[in-house]
């Protein structure tokens, strides 16, 4: 990886990390009071609503992406070369898998072997089925 790869990561790393930690353009506004209502401006109400229904859907889809941002981010910081290596197998995770999603941890197969075919397995423990 080219030190201008890596400052793009970081660039885009830092706007992800901007975004979930809601110092976007996009965070969730309080509604508005009627008290503070303006002739004219009934159809700001329902847009309102519905950019908090959006942004709290992207806060549940985002769940944990949050802490990996971070952690990617204190790589490139920290240890530069370990950044976009693949933390279960160390090889490179390729580039385009990085620019979709620059805080991956692993390369695809791990992450497939991690995942399952069926997505993630929640596993009982033993002790679960005793008396
Ligand atoms: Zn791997």
């Amino acid at each position: 990886m080219t030190p201008k790869q890596r400052e793009d990561f970081l660039q885009q790393l830092l706007a992800l990390h901007a975004e979930l930690t809601g110092k976007a353009p996009m965070r969730i506004e309080p509604n508005r009071t009627d008290e503070a209502r303006v002739g004219g401006d009934e159809d700001e109400q329902p847009l309102n609503e519905m950019m908090q229904t959006i942004a709290s859907s992207r806060n549940r889809n985002t769940d944990g992406t949050l802490a990996r941002v971070v952690k990617a981010l204190g790589k490139l910081r920290e240890d530069a070369d370990s950044f976009g290596e693949c933390e279960e197998c160390g090889e490179e995770i390729p580039m385009g898998r990085l620019k979709a999603m620059p805080y991956a941890e692993f390369c695809v197969a791990c992450q497939n072997n991690k995942d399952g075919p069926k997505g993630p397995v929640r596993r009982k423990h033993l002790t679960d089925y005793k008396g």
